[in-house]
């Protein structure tokens, strides 16, 4: 028997469109070849189970073999094998008709490199790489003769009989000149590694097992200890350092996904991205790009999700809309949730030593994710700067007494730099304020806006926002000592020896026991020019210099002592408090605080 054919497709050279198109992802076509060979072997092994097949079954397994010299790859299976009827079905008109479908959303789109890259496009994805293909196979059923077909990519193929001993299917791709770096043993080893881990059947490149590891996520939560998750993620990140927890994810109904989710253990931010979560379909890996179907909030989680209902053929905006995908999405959220919650509720203590890293992913969560927020409220926490934590509910409590203002709102004080600002952190205790710390640069600054949006009557200030007797407006002020003529003189006398204008000098009634000058940086515009700094309209308002508020202690012994001094010894005084409110912040360095060390040691 020998024919000639050619393949029904109703568009002429799909070959060379889908070849220019799909260049960075040529590799793909060992991974839907070998899935393709493992698919065969499993549906015989099942047969033989329902005893439709009652002859040897043999040891099922897939062989990848590389003919350097001849140019050749070869796909080997002992699966279900084809008949010609078959192939002329399956291969003929499915296979090509997927390119074709493909080839037609190409045309459709403007935008090409969304639909390529994740188009599954199966058996005919060998094209990509060869300039010729050859089936052999042979029929699981019995008295089947073996077949031969061959074709080069172009719509007309050759089918004949042969001969074969085996049954099962050999692929044999005839390289192509501008792929033969497929023809190189490592790379085809890292793709095979990188694709076929944890395929479900054994799978031998150059007599070495490939899926040599156990895809332990399709195994029962209670088959598994916590040793078995860990050797595990070793397996998917080497390097990494051990996880904190992680998330067993199981269901089949609405749709079906399994895998296992890690909170990684969160060192520097430098290493946030570079192990990700890894999506499989049916234990074949697909891809590590896994927005849309994670929720942003948790794309910095480590492990696998394997789903067979996430659509991969398909273009981004289309993955956004499918109901599968937000459905996981929803999924995930929850799971993730309620694993923190159990945390939170069962180990307390635990929960806390871990908020560091964990607390990321919660903040993150709590101001992008409003239905994770419904449940996170509960188990955020907030840790002051004496090291206690409290959730939020407990910290209004906590701080209720002293720390409500006259409009009976809740203020919340907090410090992004404790160790630098640990004198205002002082004055503010001294005034009976509990301070948090907010010292996460990566998200507290949008948590803390987060926080004042979502909690009723509250509002968050820096313990540098204003004098610690103003931080929380009780309406109540000091009585000055200062007449309205002194106070006057006072101001006068500063803004004239300071003399810049963006100190803003105000004459304040604090307890004597502060600093006689006390520098703030007022909370709205601080954080004005923060966010015209991230927003990249920073050239406007960043190089805008900033409003310093400077508070003259009128209650404090030495503002009597410069009223009454003159000329040189005055201005000496003024800028000596100065310099000493700066220098208590930090602030004061270089040639500045040259000439305040000269002037105490002339003073001294
Ligand atoms: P898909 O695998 O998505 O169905 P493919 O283009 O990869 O699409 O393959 C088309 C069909 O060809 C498969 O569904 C299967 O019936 C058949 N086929 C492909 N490879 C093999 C094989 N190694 N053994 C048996 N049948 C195969």
């Amino acid at each position: 028997m020998q024919e000639k054919g050619t393949i029904s497709v109703n568009t002429e050279n799909i070959f060379p469109i889908i070849k220019k198109f799909l260049y960075s992802d040529h590799e793909i076509f060992l991974r839907e070849l070998v899935s393709n060979a493992v698919d065969a072997t499993q549906k015989l092994k099942r047969l033989a189970s329902l005893g439709e097949y009652t002859q040897d079954v043999g040891e099922l397994k897939v062989k990848v073999s590389l003919d350097a010299e001849a140019k050749t790859i070869t796909i080997s299976d002992n699966g279900i094998g084809m008949t010609s009827e078959e192939i002329k079905k399956y291969i003929n008109q499915v296979a090509f008709s997927g390119a074709t479908e493909f080839v037609e959303k190409y045309k459709s789109k403007t935008d090409t490199k969304d639909i390529i890259g994740k188009f599954g496009l199966g058996f005919y994805s060998a094209f990509m790489v060869s300039e010729k293909v050859t089936i052999l196979s042979k029929s699981y059923q019995e008295g089947s003769e073996a077949v031969q077909w061959t074709c080069d990519g172009s719509t007309s193929f050759e089918i004949e009989s042969t001969s074969k001993e085996e049954r099962g299917t050999d692929i044999i791709l005839h390289i192509a000149e501008d792929s033969t770096e497929f023809l190189e043993k490592y790379r085809l080893q890292g793709i095979l590694d990188k694709y076929g881990k944890f395929l479900p059947m054994p799978v031998e490149f150059e007599g070495d097992l490939v899926n040599d590891q156990a895809p332990i996520w399709v195994k029962s939560p209670n088959e598994l200890k916590d040793e078995d998750y860990l050797a595990f993620y070793k397996v998917l990140y080497p390097m990494a350092a051990e996880p904190l927890f992680w998330i067993h994810l199981n269901v089949d109904y609405p749709f079906n996904l399994t895998g296992i989710l890690y909170f990684p253990k969160v060192t520097s931010n430098l290493d946030l991205y570079k192990d990700k979560i890894q999506l499989y379909s049916r234990q074949v890996f697909i891809t590590d790009e896994v927005k849309d179907i994670v929720p942003e909030f948790l794309m910095l989680l480590h492990g696998v999700i394997d789903s067979p209902d996430i659509p991969l053929n398909v273009s981004r905006s289309f993955l956004q809309a499918d109901s599968n995908v937000k459905k996981i999405n929803g999924y995930i959220t929850k799971k993730v949730a309620d694993k923190l919650q159990e945390l939170f509720k069962n180990d307390r203590e635990g929960y806390e030593n871990k908020w560091q890293s964990i607390g990321l992913f919660v903040k993150y969560g709590f101001l992008s994710d409003d239905k994770f927020y419904e449940k996170a409220k509960d188990f955020t926490l907030l840790k002051n700067t004496e090291g206690k934590y409290f959730t939020l509910d407990e910290y209004r409590e906590h701080i209720q007494a002293a720390q409500t203002d006259k409009d009976n709102k809740a203020v919340f004080i907090y410090s992004h730099e404790p160790e630098k600002q640990s004198l205002y952190i002082q004055s503010a205790r001294k005034k009976g304020f509990d301070v948090l710390t907010m010292n996460d640069g990566m998200i507290d600054s949008h948590f803390i806006t987060a926080l004042e949006s979502k909690l009723e009557n509250t509002t968050l200030k820096r313990v540098d926002a204003d004098v610690a007797d103003k931080l929380v407006d009780t309406g109540i002020t000091q009585e000055s000592v200062l007449s309205e003529d002194e106070n006057t003189k006072l101001k006068e006398i500063f803004e004239k020896t300071l003399d810049n204008k963006n100190l803003v000098i105000q004459i304040e009634s604090l307890p004597t026991d502060e600093l006689p000058v006390v520098i703030t940086v007022p909370e709205f515009m601080r954080r004005m020019q923060e966010m015209a700094k991230t927003q990249g309209f920073g050239a406007m308002m960043g190089n805008m210099p900033q409003t310093i508020n400077v508070s003259v202690n009128a209650n404090h012994g030495i503002v009597q002592k410069i009223l009454s001094s003159e000329g040189e010894a005055q201005s000496r005084l003024v800028l000596q408090v100065y310099d000493l409110a700066l220098l208590s912040q930090n602030m004061l360095t270089g040639e500045n605080l040259g000439k305040f060390i000269e002037r105490s040691v002339s003073m001294v």
